[in-house]
């Protein structure tokens, strides 16, 4: 039986405002369990935005 759990989970940023995923990032899904919301600069929109947690591929 492989029953390996994945701990650290590969997440993509979207921009909430152009939609776009511009970053990559990793969470614990242990120590972190809330949606991942962040300011990040986004370059299409050329200033800093919201970016929100969405699911990788
Ligand atoms: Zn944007």
């Amino acid at each position: 039986m492989a029953s390996k759990k994945q701990v650290v989970e590969t997440i993509a940023l979207a921009c909430s405002e152009c939609k776009r995923r511009n970053y990559t990032t990793t969470k614990n899904r242990k120590t972190m369990q809330e949606k991942l919301e962040l300011m990040k600069y986004c370059k299409w929109d050329r200033k800093h935005t919201l970016h929100k947690e969405t699911k990788v591929k």
